[in-house]
Order: C-alpha cells, then sequence, then structure tokens
C-alpha cells in the first residue's frame, strides 16, 4: 500500500475554501501549531498543511471526496486530549477539526436519548443534561474532550465498574466514509439484532473508518448525589486485595480508582497541597453514586469495614463539596503533573481486575531491571492500569535507549496475566508497534481487510492502529 501523498496545491485549497468558506479553513503556522500534537507525552508533533473545520455533514462530505480523489491524507480531530497521538497528522494533509460542529440537536425526554454533533464537548453535554436531571454517565479524566473523539477512542474513565465504557452507552451514529456517502448505524431504539452492528465498529476506530458526524446517546436519570472515600493503606496488595469484595456489593459502587504513593507525591507537588496520609505507599479512592446522601453514607459505612478488614489504614469521607472537588483534583490532576514533571512515557494496559497487584508488582520489577522509576494508578475497579515510566535520575539519552525493551516486558507482562495492551486511550500512533502483543496475526489482517474496504485509498488518518 503507498504511502505517498499529494500536497495541497493551490487548485484544492480554493476547492476547500469554496467548500467549507474562508473563515474555516486556516493555514498560517501560527493556526497550525496547535493541531500538530494532543497531549500525549511522546508524540512527535506534526503540522497539517491546513486544517479545515466544517459546520455540517454535507461540508465533511464534500469534503472527504475531495481528498480521496486528490489523495491527500485526513486527520479527524476532536478537542486533541488523546493520549495516543491518535490525531497527530503523521503525513500532514488536512487536519479535519470538528469543533464547530458542537451543536446539541435534540434531547429527546420520552426515549432518554440525546442526538449531539460530534463537536460538542462532555462537559457541555453534561451542563445541559443537568437541567433536565438527566446523565451520560461517561465521566473522563478530561471532559472538555469531545463526543467525537470520546466514540472513536472508546474512552473509559472513573465511572466504568458501574455503567461500563463509551460503547456501552451509545446506541447510533452519523458518518461519513471517505467515498463522500454518509451511514446511519443503530437507531432511537434500544434492542437491535439487525445485521452487522457498525455502531460498534466505528466505536473506536480511531477516526481510521469514517468521520463520526452525529451521535445519538443513550442517557439515565441523574443520580442525586454523588459522593466519595478516600482510603490510605499500608500496602498496595491490600488496596487492590479490597476491589474484588467491593465489586460483590448489592449495591455495586461508581468507580474504584488506586493511586501509589509516587503518583500522590507528583501531584502534591503541582497542585502544591497536601494529601492527607501521603506517606501511605497506595490509596483507593471510591466513588458511589445514589438518589440520597445518607443512602449512599449507609453504603460507606459498609465499604468502610470490608476496607479496614483489608487494612486500610483510615477511611477519609470528604463533607464538603470543596473537600470532594480536591480529592476529584488529585485524581485528575496526576496526568497533567506527570506531564509538567518532564519526560515521560504512558501505559494504559488492562489486565483482570485480580490481577492488578500482580501486574504493578511485575513492572515495578521491570522498572527495578531497568534503572526506570515507573508510577502506577488508574482504575481498580475495571483493572485499567496507567503507568508512567518517568525520565527522572537517568540520563535522557540512556532512558530513551530503554523504553523500547521496557515497553515491550510491560506490554507483554500485562498480555502474559490475561490482559492487553489498552484499556481506554487507543492504540494511535504510540502504540502500534506493539499491537502484535496482544492481537494475532489473523484479527490484524482482519482489521486491514476492514480498513480497505471503508477507505480503499488509505486517506483516513493514515499510519494509525497499524501500517498496510
Ligand atoms: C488529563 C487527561 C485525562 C484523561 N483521562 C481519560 C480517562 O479517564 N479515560 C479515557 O478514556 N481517556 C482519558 N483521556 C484521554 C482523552 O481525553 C480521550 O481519549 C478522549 O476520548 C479524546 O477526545 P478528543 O475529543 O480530545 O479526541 P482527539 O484527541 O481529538 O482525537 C482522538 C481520536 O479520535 C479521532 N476522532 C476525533 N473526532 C473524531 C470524529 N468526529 N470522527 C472520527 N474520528 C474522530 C481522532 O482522529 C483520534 O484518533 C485523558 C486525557 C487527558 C489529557
Amino acid at each position: 500500500m503507498k504511502h505517498e501523498y499529494n500536497r495541497i496545491d493551490k487548485l484544492t485549497l480554493n476547492e476547500l475554501i469554496t467548500i467549507a468558506g474562508n473563515n474555516n479553513v486556516y493555514r498560517d503556522k501560527s493556526d497550525l501549531q496547535s493541531y500538530s500534537t494532543d497531549e500525549s507525552t511522546m508524540a512527535i508533533p506534526m503540522y497539517p498543511e491546513v486544517v479545515v473545520k466544517p459546520s455540517d455533514v454535507k461540508i465533511v462530505a464534500q469534503i472527504l471526496a475531495l481528498a480521496n480523489r486528490k489523495n491527500i491524507p485526513v486527520t479527524p480531530r476532536g478537542a486533541g486530549t488523546g493520549l495516543s497521538g491518535g490525531c497527530v497528522p503523521l503525513y500532514s494533509g488536512l487536519v479535519l477539526s470538528l469543533e464547530k460542529m458542537n451543536h446539541i440537536k435534540r434531547i429527546d425526554l420520552n426515549n432518554l436519548i440525546a442526538i449531539v454533533e460530534p463537536g460538542v464537548s462532555l462537559n457541555q453535554l453534561d451542563e445541559a443534561l443537568n437541567q433536565h436531571n438527566l446523565y451520560y454517565p461517561i465521566h473522563i479524566g478530561d471532559m472538555s474532550a469531545t463526543i467525537g473523539g470520546s466514540i472513536a477512542t472508546n474512552a473509559g474513565g472513573l465511572n466504568a465498574v458501574k455503567y461500563g465504557v463509551t460503547r456501552n452507552n451509545i446506541l447510533g451514529l452519523e458518518a461519513v466514509l471517505t467515498s463522500g456517502k454518509t451511514i446511519h448505524t443503530g437507531g432511537e431504539y434500544i434492542k437491535c439484532t439487525t445485521g452487522y452492528d457498525f455502531t460498534q465498529l466505528l466505536t473506536g476506530s480511531e477516526g481510521t473508518l469514517a468521520v463520526i458526524t452525529e451521535i445519538m446517546l443513550k442517557l439515565l436519570p441523574r443520580p442525586v448525589t454523588r459522593e466519595m472515600m478516600f482510603i490510605p493503606y499500608n500496602n498496595l496488595q491490600n488496596a487492590i486485595d479490597t476491589v474484588p469484595e467491593l465489586l460483590q456489593l448489592k449495591t455495586v459502587p461508581t468507580g474504584i480508582e488506586f493511586i501509589d504513593n509516587d503518583a500522590i507525591k507528583i501531584v502534591e507537588e503541582y497542585m502544591e497541597t497536601e494529601v492527607p496520609y501521603h506517606e501511605q505507599p497506595a490509596f483507593l479512592m471510591i466513588i458511589m453514586e445514589g438518589d440520597s446522601y445518607d443512602n449512599v453514607i449507609s453504603h460507606f459505612s459498609e465499604i468502610g469495614d470490608i476496607c479496614r478488614k483489608h487494612g486500610a489504614v483510615e477511611v477519609l469521607i470528604p463533607d464538603d463539596e470543596r473537600a470532594k472537588r480536591k480529592l476529584i483534583d488529585i485524581r485528575e490532576k496526576i496526568q497533567p503533573a506527570i506531564k509538567k514533571a518532564g519526560k515521560s512515557d504512558l501505559v494504559d494496559a488492562v489486565v483482570p481486575r485480580s490481577e492488578i497487584a500482580r501486574f504493578v508488582y511485575k513492572v515495578k520489577e521491570i522498572s527495578r531491571k531497568y534503572g526506570i522509576p515507573v508510577i502506577t494508578f488508574g482504575h481498580a475497579g475495571d483493572g485499567n492500569v496507567h503507568l508512567h515510566p518517568i525520565c527522572s535520575g537517568i540520563d535522557e539519552i540512556v532512558w530513551t535507549k530503554k523504553m523500547p525493551a521496557v515497553m515491550q516486558e510491560i506490554y507483554k507482562a500485562s498480555v502474559a496475566l490475561g490482559g492487553t495492551i489498552s484499556g481506554e486511550h487507543g492504540i494511535g500512533m504510540e502504540k502500534k508497534q506493539y499491537l502484535s502483543l496482544a492481537m494475532d496475526k489473523e484479527k490484524i489482517r482482519l482489521m486491514k481487510e476492514i480498513k480497505m474496504i471503508f477507505d480503499p485509498n488509505n486517506i483516513l488518518n493514515p499510519g494509525k492502529i497499524f501500517d498496510l
């Protein structure tokens, strides 16, 4: 498969301007810079030639048809909060930013459905739903992410224990193919066994198959209250050993997170704050939602007993919004804190929940073997472990040389324990060299064939997930 693309010449640029309007076509270097990378720690910035910001599906269709005809690579982009280089325009060309398609088209109170454009952010949706006492339960660490991007990455986040991930909360999509044709998948119904499920195929396809232009989301009644507990432990194994018992509770927690002491230290520095019991090596953060404060707190007393039985040093329940916000911030700021602290890489592996402690100890072994510190935290309730090998106390050239072997060993360990290499951030450009550790040849061949059916000229987000 060829990887040579045409550049955007003057004629094509004028055609883009005719299609999208002069105000929606950007080509100055200063404008292009913010579309050259995402939030991943290792992505090397790559400037597009042009950024186009379409305002509706018809414009998307015309742009894709034009790019296909002219052999120009197109990289779809939401908010650029991705952590695997998914929206980095590896082959330059055109970045198709969906940011101006940011309208909530309909909130259907009778069917509990929202129809939204891809550029709507998770925050924006949450605010709108709040007015109707409704809820879309995907809560990720950066709520400025768009719905389109979260579908394309099958985002997971903090609430997955109770509500599942993005793919469990969508009913249908509108998407544009590289031919310029538009398809509609799923529908405003809950059940469907009518042929292959294209909604699920496009979810998590990382912008390689089609551009998502409209999303039909499943909504829920909004929980009245969302409370949390913060539980220090004197070792990680005890913290993780608590989780299976929590998952067997009749009222399952919304989220169960774990954080190691190195992550706490780095976030304390970043937030200029002191975390209670910060000297302890491991922490659980448990989130629970319910229909009244008293009801949730009554569950907390049972959960507290379970945690103490497993060796919790203390069980802390913040009693006002400020204290709650601080705890959530501690968890959500780990990622930016690590990024700010210096060079690091990011692993987003997932293992069976019972294997988290074994996996983390294996990673610590690898860390010692190579002399590379690794910070660990993540979603204990769903087995999704975030690991950051950091370049600290080690020469950068040495670190860079050692990292491929370190990453290889970490990914192999996750697969050996029955897991896989990405739980929620996607493969993007950063993990594609490790894909064969997690997927056999036959599955990779099928994925490539599917890609060729959707995008025979390989113009849509080329170089992501795999190379053709
Ligand atoms: C601090 C921080 C915390 C985070 N926490 C979490 C977390 O808890 N859970 C989690 O899952 N992720 C998390 N992320 C990662 C990120 O927020 C998600 O991957 C998110 O889904 C990306 O959305 P986006 O709009 O920024 O997409 P982008 O980064 O712009 O794009 C991501 C991918 O989607 C494709 N894409 C975007 N829009 C479309 C579209 N309309 N059609 C087709 N393809 C499209 C792009 O080509 C790219 O491959 C976090 C990121 C940060 C910075």
